[in-house]
C-alpha cells in the first residue's frame, strides 16, 4: 500500500458526535442521489452538511428539507431566488455561482467531501478541499484525469485520504487492504464493454444518442454512459488507477466482464490474483469510500451464484472502440496529453448528446484535439488548466459548435 493509503485509516475515522460530516458536490446527479439514500440508511453514521447542484433546483430544494443541510449551492445563478425562497423558513444558507462551489469546499464546517460532479467542473472545488485538510470520496474520476500529479501530491503535502468511489478502483483499494507491504504486479480494471459490445464499425456510425444511453448493468449519469460506450470510461480509469495506486502504465491492464460481477483485480509479485465481487450497485463502493475503514452492514441484493453463474472475459476491440488506445497513448506519454484528452472528450460526448457528431465523430475529434495542442512533460496547474481551455476552444471549432 502507498504512502497515501496509510494515512487513509486515521484520517477518516475521526468523525464528530453526530456522525460523519459530508458535504456532497453534485447531490442530484446519479452518484450524489445514491449517496444520499445510503446516508438516509444510516442517520446515526452520517450527517448531511453541504449539498450542491448545477441546475436543478427542485431536487436540490427537495434534498434541503429533507436532509437539513447547513449549506446548499446552485451554480445555475438564474435559479438562486427560487431556491432561497424555498428555503427561507429553514436555517440553510444558500450560495448561487461557480465560484461559491470553491469558496464552501474552503469552510470548516465537514469532514469529507464526496466529489460527484462531473467532469472538469469537479477539479477545483475539490483541489480546495484538499488544500483544507477535508478527506475526499472520490467519484469524479475526470479531476485525477485532468491534473492526477497535482492533485495526488497535494493530498500527500496535507495529509489526506483520497478514497475511490469509482467501481473498479473501489475494489482494487478493497483487495489492498491489509496489503501494506506487498508490490503490485498489476492491476487488471473490468469493464462491461457498455452497450455495442461486439459491434463494428459500420453500426456504430449509425448509433443515435438515446441507444448509446441504454446501459446493460449501470444506470448512471449520461456523461459516463456515453464515455461506457466508447470505452472512453476505461481509458479514464486507467489514468485514475495510476494516480490513485502510484503504478506505471505497463502495471494497468483492462479486459472487458459483460456480467461486471468482479469490479477488479489485483495481482501481486507471487501470481496471486485478488478479486472484488458482487452485484454492479454503485451504493456499495460509495457506502464504502463514506463509511471506510469500517464495512456498514446493509440490505443490498446479494450475488447469487445460481443466477449468474458463468463469469466471462475477453480482450478490448482497441480497433473499433479507438477511445482506449488513445487513452492508453495519454497514459504514457502523461504530462497535459490525458488533460487535453479529457477536454476533448467532455466537447465530443456534449456534442454527440446533441446530435450535432456521430458516435465515431467522437473518436476522430479526441484524436485531432490530441495532435494539435502543443504537449506540456511537467504542467504546472496553471498551464494544465490553459491546456483544457486551448483544447476545448480547438474541439468546438473543429465542429463548428
Ligand atoms: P450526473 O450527470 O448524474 O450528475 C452530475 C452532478 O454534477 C449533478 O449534481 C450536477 O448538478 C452536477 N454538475 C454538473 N455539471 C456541473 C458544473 N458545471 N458545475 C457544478 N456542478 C455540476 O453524473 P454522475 O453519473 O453522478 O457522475 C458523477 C461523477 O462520478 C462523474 O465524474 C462520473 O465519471 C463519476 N462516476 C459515476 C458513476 C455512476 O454510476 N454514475 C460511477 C463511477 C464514477
Ligand atoms: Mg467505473
Amino acid at each position: 500500500m502507498s504512502e497515501q493509503q496509510e494515512i487513509k485509516t486515521s484520517a477518516t475515522s475521526s468523525a464528530s458526535e453526530g456522525g460523519k460530516r459530508i458535504a456532497i458536490f453534485g447531490s442530484t446527479g446519479s452518484i450524489g442521489t445514491q449517496a444520499l439514500e445510503v446516508i438516509a440508511s444510516n442517520p446515526g453514521s452520517f450527517s448531511i452538511e453541504v449539498l450542491t447542484a448545477h441546475s436543478n433546483d427542485e431536487l436540490l430544494i427537495a434534498q434541503a428539507l429533507k436532509f437539513n443541510p447547513n449549506i446548499v449551492v446552485i451554480v445555475d445563478e438564474k435559479k438562486y431566488q427560487k431556491v432561497k425562497e424555498a428555503l427561507t423558513s429553514t436555517s440553510i444558507k444558500v450560495f448561487a455561482g461557480e465560484k461559491a462551489l470553491e469558496e464552501v469546499a474552503e469552510m470548516d464546517c465537514y469532514d469529507l467531501m464526496l466529489a460527484a460532479i462531473v467532469g472538469y467542473a469537479g477539479l477545483k472545488p475539490t483541489l480546495k478541499a484538499i488544500q483544507n485538510g477535508k478527506a475526499i470520496a472520490l467519484a469524479n474520476k475526470e479531476t485525477l484525469v485532468i491534473a492526477g500529479d497535482i492533485v495526488m501530491r497535494k493530498a500527500v503535502e496535507n495529509r489526506v485520504p483520497v478514497i475511490p468511489v469509482d467501481s473498479e478502483h473501489s475494489a482494487i483499494f478493497q483487495c489492498l487492504v491489509g496489503e501494506t507491504r506487498n508490490k503490485i504486479e498489476k492491476v487488471i480494471l473490468t469493464a462491461s464493454g457498455g452497450p455495442f459490445l461486439g459491434r463494428k464499425p459500420n453500426y456504430l456510425v449509425n448509433v443515435k444518442r438515446e441507444h448509446a444511453l441504454q446501459h446493460p448493468n449501470w444506470n448512471m449519469g449520461a456523461k459516463i454512459t456515453i464515455d461506457s460506450a466508447t470505452l472512453m470510461n476505461k481509458g479514464l480509469e486507467m489514468i485514475e488507477a495510476k494516480w490513485l495506486f502510484n503504478l506505471k502504465p505497463q502495471q494497468i491492464r483492462v479486459i472487458i466482464h459483460p456480467q461486471s460481477i468482479i469490479h477488479s483485480m489485483v495481482q501481486f509479485e507471487d501470481g496471486s490474483l485478488k478479486a472484488q465481487m458482487g452485484l454492479p450497485d454503485m451504493k456499495l463502493p460509495i457506502q464504502y469510500a463514506l463509511s471506510f475503514p469500517k464495512r456498514i452492514a446493509n440490505d443490498f441484493p446479494r450475488y447469487d451464484f445460481k443466477k449468474v453463474n458463468t463469469l466471462t472475459f475477453e480482450e478490448p476491440d482497441v480497433k473499433t472502440f479507438r477511445n482506449l488506445p488513445l487513452a492508453m497513448e495519454a497514459l504514457d506519454k502523461g504530462g497535459n496529453l490525458p488533460c487535453v484528452m479529457n477536454a476533448a472528450n467532455e466537447i465530443a460526448v456534449f456534442a454527440f448528446l446533441r446530435n450535432r457528431i456521430n458516435f465515431l465523430d467522437m473518436t476522430d475529434l479526441i484524436e485531432k484535439t490530441m495532435a494539435h495542442i502543443s504537449f506540456i512533460e511537467k504542467p504546472t496547474l496553471e498551464e494544465y488548466f490553459e491546456s483544457d481551455a486551448e483544447a476545448r476552444n480547438f474541439a468546438a471549432d473543429t465542429i463548428n459548435l
